[in-house]
């Protein structure tokens, strides 16, 4: 049986972040009334690991919520050294965390070495300089490849955080962003449609009719598409869109509470009308696909089994065991 795999978030607020991203509204938020200590970290961890059976498990400690390597040099150790003796003691097994590609530099990746730091997520959110511009990234294009490159010679674990619908940004030029990552041959993805966030500068230009946000049709079709494109290239998609707890930030934009399960709805409608000759005199449709696929291959709010019920009488969808991935079989009745 596979090894069952779990990640432990510990949320590490930035602290005062000096950026001006035009989509967030952390910045210049001092967050330490929300980020633990970091003597806190081992009862975080007691605490995640009493709530699953972590027998035989792999146990990733994750420092998210904002760019770790950014913090004082003191209180990144203080973190690391307690996610460090955890380790060592084998409550966990691996530490990865989340930063700016323009906070890794040599200095840090020997911290991060030292400390037995095995993955990186960079916040790269695009590949096109002018987006970065114009989203106030405050780093280059070129700073996420050197930063992925870097911690790449270190044997250091990189995933390329994207987002969609940026200032600037257009279908092609996300699907541009996408193969520029997968040049860099990270270990994943998340792909993120951009939010109109309560506070964000974002906000003020939404307000003033100067961003139009994505729509969720567009939002959904564009980040099935990307997911293709990375599934394609055996780059794993990790998430896809926020989690939920952000829905009362929002302010405007694609945001749905399911927005995963909907893209994954899209990708099956559209392997289903590859794989289906909608033509069939038949009238009754039998579509096997891998066992865990059986809800998104019906649809979200069973979308795509309405839509072939255009076409036949009765669609059965079954689980098919020695059916992974992206297989489906398809018997006509
Ligand atoms: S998204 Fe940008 S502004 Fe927000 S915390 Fe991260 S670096 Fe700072």
């Amino acid at each position: 049986m596979a090894t069952r795999h779990y990640n432990i978030p510990v949320f590490v607020p930035e602290e005062g972040c000096p950026h001006r991203c035009i989509f967030c509204n952390q910045f210049g938020i001092t967050c330490t009334a929300t980020a633990p200590l970091p003597e806190e970290v081992p009862s975080i961890v007691a605490e995640w690991r009493s709530r699953f059976n972590s027998e035989g498990s792999h146990i990733e400690l994750a420092f998210f919520g904002g760019s770790f390597t950014g913090i004082g040099t003191g209180k990144q150790e203080a973190y690391l050294d307690q996610a460090y003796k955890l380790k060592q003691e084998g409550i966990i097994h691996a530490i990865r965390l989340s930063t700016r590609p323009d906070y890794i530099d040599p200095e840090r990746i020997e911290r991060l070495l030292r400390y037995g730091v095995s993955t990186v997520e960079l916040g790269a959110q695009s590949m096109d300089d002018s987006v970065l511009r114009a989203s106030g990234r405050g780093h280059t294009s070129a700073q996420v490849a050197h930063a992925t490159g870097m911690l790449q010679a270190a044997g250091i674990g990189v995933v390329l955080q994207m987002m969609t619908g940026l200032p600037g940004d257009t279908p092609e030029g996300a699907i541009r962003t996408a193969h520029e990552i997968i040049a860099l041959r990270p270990e994943g993805t998340r792909i993120y449609p951009c939010l109109v966030m309560k506070g964000s500068p974002l906000e003020q230009r939404y307000d003033e009719g100067k961003y139009t946000p994505q729509s969720l049709e567009e939002a959904v079709v564009l980040a099935a598409t990307l997911s293709e494109i990375f599934e394609e290239s055996e780059v794993k998609v990790l998430r896809i869109g926020l989690h939920p707890s952000a829905a009362g930030e929002v302010v405007a934009g694609p945001w749905h509470p399911s927005f995963s399960e909907l893209v994954a709805s899209e990708k099956w409608s559209r392997r289903l009308l590859q794989e289906i000759n909608l033509e069939n005199p038949h009238r009754s449709i039998a579509i096997y696909c891998p066992p865990k696929q059986v809800n998104a291959v019906a649809g979200f709010n069973a979308s795509n089994r309405k839509r072939l019920s255009g076409y036949f009488d009765q669609i059965r969808i079954y689980a098919d065991p020695y059916l992974t991935g992206r297989m489906l079989h398809v018997d006509y009745l």
